[in-house]
């Protein structure tokens, strides 16, 4: 395992006992090992936050921790899935981390018409923006977006996630990251992300995992907190417990008939609940 120390250097660490399972992003409590160049861990420090998926065991595994902003990709090719969006904003909300849309692969559409779609991203306060891997249109905004934080990059495969982390990296960094990627081999045989540092400032954290990213189903209630304008709307429903589908005096249903919801996001919130529901109640 790789450790920043806060000088920026790098240094290689050990993990004291067998409970300790320190994830890429994790912030820890480390002190030298006499006599050694190699560093022992040996606290966790609170995780703000986790990226988790189940994994084979029905157990779930932490890709990433302590993540400041979900960067969700969406390309003009493959076709845009805007329900899919919907998914990794409302994972986002839940974990919670801020988040952003970035369309790439802006240089095949130079009518842009996706973006009518972004500025609905944009309207419940989303940063959104277009972007190309191929042309490098967009990607000093990317980097901007991201500044001194640490993102992560999700999207449906052929988006262009490794493209677009590839362009924000210089030479200098990638070969960092391979260096760091190769040490963890066999000793994480599962989680073996990489904190790649931009020349810019800030940082991403990838891997395979982390890219082929999918949210897991989530509660109900999650799934109303996933959305944040129905989120900020529901408090003038009727009922508290309002699900803002068929229940009388709803006020999300009335944002949509009035159009300060997008009609299209509420459609994947009902969806999202639907696929929830038929996973039974949690
Ligand atoms: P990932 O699966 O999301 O990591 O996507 P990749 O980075 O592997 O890219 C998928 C394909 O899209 C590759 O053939 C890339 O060369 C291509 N690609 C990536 N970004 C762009 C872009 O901005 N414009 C165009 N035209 N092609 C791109
Ligand atoms: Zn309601």
């Amino acid at each position: 395992m790789r450790l920043r120390l806060p000088d920026d250097s790098h240094v290689d660490a050990r993990i004291k006992g067998k409970k300790l399972k320190p994830v890429c992003g994790d912030r820890v409590v480390a002190e030298r090992i006499p006599g050694e160049d190699d560093w022992l861990i040996t606290a966790i420090v609170d995780r703000a936050n986790e990226l988790t998926r189940p994994n084979m065991r029905g157990q779930v595994e932490v890709l990433a921790a302590n993540i400041d902003l979900l960067i969700v990709v969406a390309a003009i090719e493959p076709t845009p899935d805007w329900f899919v969006v919907d998914r990794y904003l409302s994972a986002a909300e839940n974990m919670p981390t801020a988040a952003a849309v970035v369309l790439n692969k802006i240089d095949l559409d130079p009518d842009a018409r996706a973006e009518t779609t972004l500025s609905e991203y944009a309207a419940v306060g989303y940063p959104t923006l277009a972007a190309s891997a191929v042309s490098g249109a967009g990607i000093a905004e990317v980097a901007n977006l991201i500044a001194a934080r640490t993102a992560i990059v999700v999207g449906q495969s052929g988006v262009g996630k490794s493209s677009l982390i590839n362009t924000l990296l210089d030479t200098e960094a990638r070969a960092t990251a391979e260096i760091s990627t190769k040490r963890d081999e066999g000793r994480h045989t599962t989680v073996n992300s990489v904190m790649l540092d931009l020349p810019g400032g800030g940082a991403v954290i990838d891997s395979p995992g982390v890219r082929d990213y999918a949210p897991a189903l989530e509660s109900a209630d999650a799934v109303g907190r996933g959305f944040r304008e129905i989120e900020a709307a529901r408090g003038d429903c009727r009922f508290a417990n309002c699900r803002h589908t068929r229940e009388p005096g709803c006020a999300v249903k009335a944002a949509v008939t009035a159009g300060t919801i997008c009609e299209r996001r509420y459609e994947s919130y009902k969806r999202l609940l639907n696929l929830t529901s038929r996973l039974g109640s949690r």
